[in-house]
């Protein structure tokens, strides 16, 4: 008889689907139009009714089935009981076929750290740019992100009424990365993508320093790890702090899983154990192709504001 399929298989198997049940949150909330928006650290830092309810949904969801896993979510909620309405309990049949990478099929539930970003790009959310938002289900073990789910509710919401709206995004470290197409930027020109919203002097500084052909400005770490893997941006570039594990853990996996490099700005590369700090304080630095050529071009000056 077929052995039953490994943990991670079936941990990725239900984050596809929870992260599907949580883009229709997303959705629902925003055709309903009552947003709740609360500021958290200031008007740069808010959360809405979707991030309440869609991290309810996915840490409760996730939480029953795998009761041993530690999963950290990024908003703080009153420990409520949440409605039956917001469980999830289906799973991705196509995920849950594939054989798991050898180096993980011993993984057991305790040793499991899930990094929830419920709703990445909130404050584009809040005004209408709808596809830079995404959902982050990150998974890591040993202290590393190993595989992760990217949603993107409203992937294609410009393209017209019969495209089909959203798409789920999915990889495992040795396995690959799926739900798109991999796609190179450019060659020889020089795309950086940074924040949007959570500018400063030395974000920019940092850039020119890179002498870039185009700057792109979007929301969401979800978002541009999405542009440089469909090859729309060469380098994700954010010199600043303000962005946490939760943003970089599922980013981090599917970027892995294709062969691309993320790190903070100073080249130190991120750890995802439940105790590490939330916040990645020297910022970003991603890349699918030429890590070292954008590395190597970082201003000591820029490397030195930013404390990890
Ligand atoms: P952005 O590229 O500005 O969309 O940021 C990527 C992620 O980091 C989002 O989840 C932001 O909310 C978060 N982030 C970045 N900078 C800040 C900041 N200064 N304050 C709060 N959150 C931030
Ligand atoms: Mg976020
Ligand atoms: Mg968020």
């Amino acid at each position: 008889s077929m052995a039953s399929p490994a943990l991670l298989m079936r941990v990725v198997a239900s984050a596809y689907s929870v992260a599907e049940k949580a883009a229709t949150i997303v959705r629902n909330v925003m055709s309903a139009g009552d947003l709740g928006i609360v500021e958290k650290a200031g008007p740069n830092d808010l959360q809405t009714k979707a991030d309440r309810l869609v991290q309810m949904s996915i840490c409760a969801s996730l939480a029953r089935k795998f009761p041993k896993v530690t999963i950290i979510g990024e908003e703080e909620l009153p420990a409520d009981d949440v409605t039956e309405d917001l469980i999830e309990d289906g799973h991705c049949e196509e995920i849950l076929k594939k054989p798991c990478p050898a180096q993980y099929t011993g993984i057991k539930e305790e040793e499991l750290v899930i990094w929830v970003d419920p709703l990445d790009g909130t404050k584009e959310y809040t005004e209408g740019l709808l596809d830079h938002v995404t959902v982050l289900i990150g998974i890591a073990y040993g202290g590393k992100a190993i595989a992760g789910v990217i949603n993107q509710p409203y992937y294609n919401y410009e393209a017209g009424a019969n495209a089909v709206l959203g798409r789920t995004i999915w990889g495992v470290l040795g396995m690959g990365a799926f739900g798109f197409q991999l796609t190179e930027a450019p060659a020889g020109k020089h795309i950086v993508v940074t924040t949007r919203s959570h500018s400063s002097a030395l974000v920019n500084e940092c850039i020119t320093a890179l002498n870039p052909d185009h700057v792109i400005r979007v929301g969401g770490a979800g978002n541009k790890i999405i542009q440089l893997i469909e090859g729309k941006a060469s380098a994700y570039v954010f010199a600043s702090p303000g962005c946490k594990k939760w943003d970089t853990c599922a980013p981090e996996a599917i970027l892995h899983a294709v062969g691309g490099k993320i790190t903070d700005i100073r080249g130190n590369s991120f750890q995802y154990n439940k105790e590490v700090k939330h916040m990645n304080s020297a910022g970003v630095l991603a890349t699918l192709r030429n890590y070292d050529y954008y590395a190597s071009r970082i201003p000591n000056t820029v490397k030195e504001s930013l404390v990890p």
